[in-house]
């Protein structure tokens, strides 16, 4: 029986944090100080991944996106993803990065058989990127950015998150980046998760408000489908541009019904949904040596607590237990 939750969406993809430690420390996404970061031990093993995959697969889960705090920071990163391409019935691996290791480890990823990738960035001006990251590695992201372009990663996202008074004066010229490169640039709402003090509503960009934004400036932007599903993003296209602009909007529209996604969390707690802190631990009973049929029973358990939608609307101000780089943005 494939995975089908009490609302009847199918879940097949999972999202898998493998480290909660990043080299950026973004305003928004996680405290500068105060964060307990996880012991070696606390976190799952490669192989625990693997084996939690292998059981995942034959359920119906096709995707999988290894992701963080910053997965490139992890020692063997790339066996690994090296290993998931080889998992039976796993279609697609993708990955989700800063882009600060990324010019030096992009050919090894392209030789691991990744052939598209997710880059965040939240600013093209690079003081203004030190002053939101806590880093002075622009050159370093940009150079990533590049060399990924070069080696024809396909599609290249790059996923900014616009925040009144920090970035939201360039929302236009991540848009422009589309007309002369095949980026994909997404502008995703910033939610109320991670450094708890930064979130307001005010703060927070809508789709529509970046959409006009971008209009005001480059003129109406024309709907844009690739056929593939574009997943969670609105795609739109200046006509005439190579790239693509994408509006994810979890506040103003959330997309639950839609969601067919789990995420396993680098502490091994399999979260049904990012804006809800109900979760289940899957370390303990397999370091307890747990067979298949129970990590499968824990996979299939977690459909049943995954809520029907978000509640933001109903607790606009709610926060949650974990930042974004502690579950797996
Ligand atoms: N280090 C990787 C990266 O930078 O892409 C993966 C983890 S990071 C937590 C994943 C994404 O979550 C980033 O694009 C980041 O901007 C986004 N993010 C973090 N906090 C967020 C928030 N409060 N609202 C919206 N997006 C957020």
């Amino acid at each position: 029986m494939p995975l089908i939750d009490p609302h009847k969406r199918r879940i097949d993809y999972l999202r898998i944090s493998v480290t909660d430690r990043c080299n950026l420390s973004c305003v928004y996404c996680k405290p500068r100080t105060g964060m307990k970061m996880l012991s070696h031990a606390e976190i799952l093993t490669y192989e625990e991944i693997l084996r939690i995959v292998s059981v995942a697969v034959p359920l119906g889960i096709t995707r999988v996106r290894v992701t963080g705090g910053e997965p490139l920071v992890r020692r063997g990163i790339v066996s690994f993803i090296t290993a998931l391409k080889q998992v039976a019935g796993l279609d697609d691996v993708s990955l989700t990065t800063n882009g600060v290791l990324l010019a030096d480890m992009a050919e090894l990823l392209v030789q691991a058989g990744m052939p598209r990738l997710n880059i965040s960035l939240d600013s093209l001006v690079p003081q203004k990127f030190s002053r939101i990251t806590g880093s002075d590695s622009w050159e370093a992201v940009w150079r990533g950015i590049s060399r990924a372009e070069e080696l024809g990663f396909f599609p290249l996202k790059l996923n900014m998150v616009p925040v009144k008074g920090m970035n939201d004066d360039e929302i236009a010229d991540f848009a422009r980046l589309t007309l002369k490169r095949r980026f994909h640039v997404r502008f995703i709402e910033f939610m109320p998760i991670g450094a708890s003090d930064r979130w307001s509503r005010d703060a927070c960009v809508t789709s529509e408000e970046a959409r006009s934004i971008i209009e005001r400036e480059l003129g109406p932007l024309a709907p844009f489908s690739s056929g593939h599903s574009a997943g969670p993003s609105s795609n739109f296209q200046i006509p005439g541009a190579r790239g693509v602009i994408g509006f994810i909007s979890p506040i103003t529209h959330h997309f639950c019904d839609a969601c067919r996604r789990l995420r396993l969390t680098a502490d091994g707690k399999i979260r049904p949904c990012l804006l809800s802190d109900t979760e289940i631990d899957i370390t303990s009973p397999l370091r307890a040596g747990c067979d298949d049929a129970e990590l499968e029973r824990l996979l299939r358990l977690s459909l049943e607590i995954k809520p029907e939608r978000h509640y933001l609307d109903e607790t606009p101000g709610g926060r949650f237990q974990r930042t974004m780089s502690k579950i797996g943005g």
